[in-house]
C-alpha cells in the first residue's frame, strides 16, 4: 500500500495577521500529466495551476467545486484546473500549433476566471479579471486584489513528479483593520520571497513553514488529504449531447453509426449507439429542438 503525499495544509501566522495554505501534489499530478502528452512548459503552467485551484478552495467554505479558467492568450488556447470542496482535483491546457519550448508568458488578451459552484444552493459565482501580468502567479495575485480586494501573495512550483504552492492572505477584522501588527503583512510577505521553487517541491510542508515563519506564531490546521476525480458521468454526457439538438446527433450516428465522447480530463469513453441517443431525446419535445429554431 502506498501512503498518498497528496495534501491542503492551511494556517495562520497569528502575529502577523496572515492566513495561508501550502499543497502539494504527487500522484495526483502524475495522473493528470499523465492524460495529455504535455510539452514541458505546459505542463509546468497545467501543475502551478492545479496547485492553485486547491490553495484557492482553502479560505472558503462551500460544497462543490472551484474552478480556474485561463482563456485568450494567443496560442494557450485553454488553461482549466478545478478541485472540489472535498479534494479532488483535475485539469487540463490546450495549445494550438506546435508545442512550445520555453516558459510561456501570458498575453495581454488574456482573461482568467474563478468559478465556485456550490451544490447545496445551486448558485454559481464567477468572477472574471483581464489578467495584468505575464506571469501566472502575478495574475492569480492580481485576481484577487481586483475581484476580493483581498491582499494575497503565492509562489507555485511543478516539477515532473511533482506540483505545489504557498498562498498568504492578509485577514482583516471587520472594521477593515489588519489583524495582526502593523508589520505584519509586509514581514509575510518578505518571508514568503525567500521560498525557492525547488525548497517549496522538496522539503516537508511542516519543514517549509518552520523554516519561513517561525517566528511568526504558526498554528497550522489538519491536512486534508487530496487526489484525483474527475465528475463526468454518462448523465453529464447525455445532458450535452441533449443541448446540441436531434439533428446534429442523428448526423454523427448517420456517419460514424454511433457517437463516441471521450472525457478531456479522464479520457474515460462514452458510447451512444442509436438506442441511447433516441433515449436521450425521449422526453424533448420536438419544438424544443435548438436545431430547428429560426
Ligand atoms: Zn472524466
Amino acid at each position: 500500500m502506498t501512503i498518498s503525499n497528496d495534501f491542503l495544509h492551511r494556517f495562520q501566522l497569528e502575529h502577523a495577521g496572515v492566513r495561508g495554505a501550502i499543497v502539494r501534489l504527487d500522484e495526483t499530478w502524475q495522473r493528470i500529466r499523465a492524460n495529455g502528452d504535455y510539452a514541458g512548459p505546459l505542463a509546468d503552467l497545467l501543475g502551478r495551476t492545479v496547485a492553485a485551484s486547491a490553495l484557492f478552495t482553502s479560505p472558503i467554505k462551500f460544497e462543490g467545486r472551484l474552478s480556474i479558467h485561463l482563456r485568450e492568450s494567443g496560442a494557450l488556447r485553454l488553461l482549466f484546473a478545478d478541485c472540489t470542496h472535498d479534494g479532488q482535483l483535475r485539469g487540463i491546457v490546450r495549445w494550438d500549433g506546435e508545442p512550445p519550448k520555453t516558459a510561456i508568458t501570458l498575453e495581454p488578451t488574456a482573461r482568467l476566471a474563478i468559478t465556485i459552484e456550490n451544490s447545496i444552493t445551486d448558485s454559481r459565482y464567477q468572477g472574471l479579471v483581464p489578467v495584468e501580468s505575464g506571469d501566472l502567479s502575478r495574475a492569480f495575485e492580481g485576481y484577487f486584489e481586483r475581484s476580493e480586494q483581498l491582499p494575497t501573495r503565492l509562489v507555485l512550483a511543478a516539477a515532473d513528479d511533482r506540483c505545489g504552492g504557498l498562498m498568504l492572505q492578509q485577514v482583516a477584522t471587520a472594521g477593515g483593520a489588519p489583524l495582526g501588527d502593523a508589520d505584519g503583512w509586509n514581514r509575510a510577505e518578505h518571508l514568503l520571497a525567500t521560498l525557492t521553487p525547488d525548497e517549496l517541491l522538496r522539503l516537508p510542508s511542516e519543514q517549509v513553514l518552520l523554516r519561513l515563519f517561525h517566528d511568526e506564531g504558526v498554528r497550522l490546521q489538519p491536512a486534508q488529504p487530496l487526489a484525483f476525480g474527475c465528475t463526468c458521468s454518462y448523465q453529464r454526457v447525455s445532458d450535452m449531447l441533449r443541448s446540441l439538438g436531434r439533428a446534429e446527433n442523428q448526423a454523427v450516428l448517420a456517419e460514424q453509426g454511433s457517437i463516441q465522447v471521450t472525457c478531456e480530463f479522464c479520457n474515460r469513453q462514452y458510447v451512444f449507439d442509436e438506442a441511447d441517443v433516441a433515449a436521450v431525446f425521449a422526453d424533448t419535445p420536438a419544438e424544443a429542438e435548438p436545431s430547428r429554431r429560426h
